[in-house]
């Protein structure tokens, strides 16, 4: 079965990127890893032997550009059972091999036939199974499902060494291959959702072609699926989907009955108030279906034809993922967003940030909004989510500073709608613009600071005033989010007058502008020099503290800190000018 998960593709240097690059183009998702010294790419890792094993220990499929005999020695102490390995291969870094090394049962020669048709070479398939017959018995396509590993082991043996077998049921990709058959043959290949596990000489494959649907869940669900399958005689393997109405969205303890059995959870809708679980199969299945003993009030099981894709039933749960895209660029996103992005069928948000947070793949739908409508945006958000998509809406920076999370839950507390709790919310953090920029500087924010929206937009500008002058008062440092635009001409000015009667002129500043993206610049000054002109709406600003200062270095000709340690109570009286509060 393909691996859900996008291969991680290992580089060890410069020469192999071209080819890396190639590979890359097969697998939504996938990201290039160079060795740190030696290559710039997606991602930096250090020791390749630890770096592979780690990766292969979370099941990420590898395909690593070096010898196989690397990859081999780097991977030997790591070596899992063989039913739980990712796939591993090896490719020739200029493209000339492509070597499946691990995961014959988790899709390798597939991916290495993938891999050398865009390389346009052959790929160096060795299981003499597949070659022999074109197919892989003991990893079956999509929709069916080996019922013992072991009897499959001694049955594709047999068969290599000469036998023949007979095919009892019907799977058209066994047809298909070129398996020796014979009708009075010893050996046989049964298609069959009866439970049962094989013997030596029969090959049982479940074909998925069962759905449970249940009305409503409780913690009973799954442990009752089970038993109306073992009285039906069903294999718990054949179970392809377990359905629901929709209106059942919310309900966890369905969703734990879908974990509990293994398959996805869809939701469907009846249009029938009172339904029973008859017209909910009626309303689910497409393909000619019969139903099966065993079920019970509340719970119906059917069989089809043939094997079910859960993804043509209804609709699996919404989701809807709240996306910080970092202050630009793609190094400062983190991996979390991207696989929220790439997951997502449907992204949201202003037109600039929908277009940093490319590249898309083909059937994404992008609804780009004006950068005010965040609360329309959040209630789109959540109806496209209710009915089933993978929603992701996305903020510059983190999405919970000056940003749409916080829409997204007011959205939801004012909503009564049921389908809307029933979304599955994820909220994505981001690296906000405050420490993009600071880290761009030094470290200004390295001791107590507050993070502050000059925007007057939706709070009143008095209390804007009054949480300026208490901060310059407590001497935080303070970096301001929206200080200034065409609509607000004024404010920045205003604002800094009340810095200007608490904090010292020398007071350092740092001005960093599009920080992250192309054209970024980053400038120092002070409070005393500080002029609103040299501020826009693409500016971070943050003020010093009494103790922030600057030492020669860094790529800007200095760095900007704060140090950790703070003066004496005495000395900051005489630094800020401030009297510290008197213990009542
Ligand atoms: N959620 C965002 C902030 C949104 S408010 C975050 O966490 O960064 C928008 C303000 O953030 C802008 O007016 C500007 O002050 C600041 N900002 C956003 N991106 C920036 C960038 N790349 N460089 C400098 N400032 C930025």
């Amino acid at each position: 079965m393909a691996s859900l998960i996008p291969p991680a593709i290992v580089i060890l240097g410069p020469s192999a990127l071209a080819t890396a690059r190639k590979i890359q183009a097969c697998y939504a998702g996938s990201r290039v890893h160079g060795l740190q010294a030696r290559v710039a790419a997606d991602e930096a890792y250090a020791s390749l032997g630890e770096h592979l094993r780690a990766l292969y220990a979370q099941g990420t499929p590898l395909i690593v550009l070096c010898a196989a005999g690397i990859v081999i020695r780097c991977l030997a102490p790591a070596l899992a059972s063989k039913g739980a390995e990712p796939p591993v291969l090896a490719v020739a870094e200029d493209g000339s091999a492509v070597v499946p090394l691990l995961g014959g049962l988790a899709g390798v020669n597939d991916m290495a036939r993938e891999i050398a048709a865009a390389l346009e070479v052959s790929a160096a398939i060795t299981t003499s199974g597949e070659l022999r017959f074109g197919t892989c018995l003991l990893d079956p396509p999509d929709g069916y499902v080996l019922a013992s590993l072991e009897h499959g082991k001694h049955f594709v043996s047999d068969l290599l060494a000469g036998e023949s077998t007979r095919i009892e049921g019907h799977a058209p990709w066994l047809e298909q291959a070129n398996l020796p058959q014979a009708p009075g043959a010893r050996l046989s290949i049964r298609i069959s959702e009866q439970l049962g596990t094989g013997t030596a000489d029969e090959l049982l494959i479940h074909p998925r072609c069962v759905v449970a649907a249940v009305l409503e869940g409780d913690e009973q669900t799954a442990a009752r699926v089970q038993q109306a399958l073992q009285d039906a005689r069903i294999a718990p393997l054949s179970l392809a989907a377990l359905v629901a109405p929709h209106r059942t969205m919310n309900d966890a303890a369905l969703r734990q009955a879908a974990d509990t059995l293994g398959v996805p959870l869809r939701f469907v809708e009846t249009g029938v108030e009172a339904s029973d679980s008859h017209a909910l199969l009626n309303a689910a299945l497409r393909l000619p279906w019969r139903r099966l003993d065993g079920s019970e009030p509340g719970l119906a099981l059917a069989s089809c034809a043939a094997p079910v894709d859960p993804a043509q039933i209804g609709h699996g749960r919404g989701s809807l993922s709240v996306v910080g895209l970092g202050p630009g660029s793609a190094d400062l996103m983190v991996p979390a967003a991207r696989r929220a992005l790439d997951a997502a069928t449907d992204i949201l948000g202003y037109a600039t940030y929908v277009n940093m947070a490319g590249p898309f793949r083909v059937g994404q739908q992008l609804h780009t909004s004006d950068n005010r409508e965040e609360l329309q945006r959040a209630r789109h958000a959540f109806e496209l989510a209710s009915l089933g998509r993978s929603v992701a809406i996305v903020s510059s920076g983190d999405p919970g500073v000056f940003a749409m999370a916080a829409a997204v839950l007011e959205a939801l507390d004012n909503s009564d709608d049921a389908a809307w709790a029933g979304v599955e919310l994820n909220i994505v953090p981001g690296v906000s613009a405050a420490f993009a920029t600071a880290a761009q500087a030094g470290a200004p924010l390295g001791h107590d600071f507050c993070l502050l929206s000059l925007s007057d937009n939706l709070k009143p500008w008095s209390v804007i005033e009054t949480r300026l002058r208490h901060a310059a008062e407590a001497d935080l440092v303070m970096a301001f989010y929206n200080p200034i635009s065409r609509a607000r001409p004024w404010q920045l000015d205003r604002a800094l007058e009340i810095l200007r009667a608490l904090r010292t002129p020398d007071t350092v500043v740092v001005l960093g502008r599009d920080i992250g993206r192309p054209g970024a610049t980053l400038n120092s000054t002070t409070l005393g020099m500080l002029r609103s002109e040299q501020v826009d709406m693409r500016t971070m600003v943050i003020v010093g503290s009494s103790t922030t200062r600057r030492i020669p270095g860094g790529p800007h000709g200095e760095w900007i800190y704060t140090p950790r340690w703070y003066p004496d109570a005495k000395d900051a009286v005489s630094q800020t000018g401030i009297e510290p509060a008197k213990d009542a």
